[in-house]
């Protein structure tokens, strides 16, 4: 059955598979329409194919290729998107106009899945010699928290599907057909100030959260100008990163506010532990002197791995190899986006990120992918995998 790319993304985009997180899910969220379409798909390839249910309506999908049972390289590709609030086109009814595909989705990340489907269908139409083993994975729940990748390892040790664990891993993002050997992580958590709620006429008897909590911010401030760039430097990724992106106190003018929460983001360098950063981040706080009382942190509501450029050299040599020959250009590179290729990594498999379509298009109200990038991207896997060596 040969793979016709550019109906594949057009499929890939009428089902909707939007992440819920925001809260509720929506009937436009949860990956299952898509994961019910990658099982059609691969059984009309007549390939294996598996299913491990993560949460409910929430399926990582699995499919194999036999080649050298010595060698197992993984394909993976989220299965969701970002929501479509604010879209300006209809984020599921994918339309093409002068070579590009328009949908939510289009470009992060079901291009790049297309065109894995597209290089397993031919993969398989002509086996190349050397050819390893080859496992093709929708991971779910990719854009909040990563728990699908997360949860591929204890698939591998319970599964007739998948021989053994992977020997290397190639994860689909927009990559404008580079190859990204490392990337950030993150930790994410939220902060609480209390206070003391009296009538705004006499807060002198209460005690402002709000006003602590500006204290705690400047003090997060100072961390981030002074304290973070003495963590290091990374020579791809660059230095270590904080923003504190939301606040919220007080019910309302006329009453001194009693409870005060941010949000905070730490981007953190290969190498780095997400958590280690956030103590650090924490004890600075607790030692400042000018916040003389408690600050209560949340656990963090999302951690994101980095991926470093180690171990992985080979497998991001072939593919720059392989995309060169198909476009004269591609490097290796760093991004500042994370992706599930670090959870990998973090579970001894070297790991690259590579695709069609530039994050830049990702995320976006008009998301869109060039075409002709489907094609090539396909074309560069099949040519990567022949002597493959991790
Ligand atoms: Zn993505």
């Amino acid at each position: 059955m040969a793979i016709d790319l550019e109906q594949t993304l057009k499929d890939l985009v009428a089902l909707p598979s939007v992440n819920p997180m925001h809260g509720e899910p929506g009937p436009e969220c949860l990956e299952s329409r898509v994961t019910d379409y990658l099982q059609a798909t691969f059984e009309g390839l007549g390939l294996p194919w598996a299913r491990q249910e993560v949460a409910p309506g929430r399926d990582n999908f699995f499919a194999r290729l036999d080649g050298d049972p010595g060698r197992v390289l993984l394909l993976e590709a989220h299965q969701d998107t970002v929501p479509v609030d604010g879209m300006t086109i209809p984020p599921f009814e994918p339309t093409v106009r002068d070579g590009r595909l328009y949908g939510r989705g289009a470009c992060d990340v079901k291009g790049g899945m297309a065109s894995m489907i597209g290089a397993m269908a031919q993969l398989k139409e002509a086996p190349p010699d050397g050819m390893p083993t080859i496992v093709f994975a929708g991971s779910v729940n990719e854009e909040h928290g990563f728990d699908g990748a997360a949860a591929f390892d204890a698939y591998w040790k319970h599964t007739d599907l998948v021989p053994r664990k992977p020997d290397l891993a190639i994860v689909a993002e927009p990559t404008a057909l580079n190859v990204v050997v490392a990337h950030k992580g993150q930790v994410r958590w939220r902060a609480h100030t209390s206070g003391v709620a009296v009538h705004s006429a006499q807060p002198e008897r209460g005690v402002n959260a709000i006003y602590r909590m500006s204290r705690v911010i400047r003090s997060i401030e100072r961390w981030a100008n002074e304290v973070a760039p003495t963590l290091g430097e990374d020579p791809m990724c660059g230095r270590t990163t904080l923003s504190v992106g939301t606040i919220a106190g007080g019910i309302g003018v006329n009453v001194v506010p009693a409870h005060c929460v941010i949000e905070i983001d730490v981007r953190v360098l290969p190498g780095d532990d997400p958590e280690a950063v956030r103590r650090h981040v924490i004890e600075h706080v607790a030692d400042d002197p000018d916040v003389p009382f408690d600050v209560d942190h949340d656990d963090p509501f999302l951690i994101g791995l980095p991926l470093a450029a180690r171990g992985n050299e080979v497998l991001a040599r072939r593919l720059v190899e392989a995309i060169r020959e198909e476009t004269g250009s591609g490097e290796a590179i760093a991004v500042p986006f994370g992706t599930d290729a670090a959870q990998f990594a973090a579970d001894g498999i070297p790991s690259v990120v590579f695709g069609p379509g530039s994050i830049e298009q990702a995320h976006t109200k008009d998301e869109w992918i060039e075409v002709r990038q489907l094609a090539i991207a396909r074309d560069a896997l099949c040519k990567a995998v022949v002597g493959l060596r991790g």
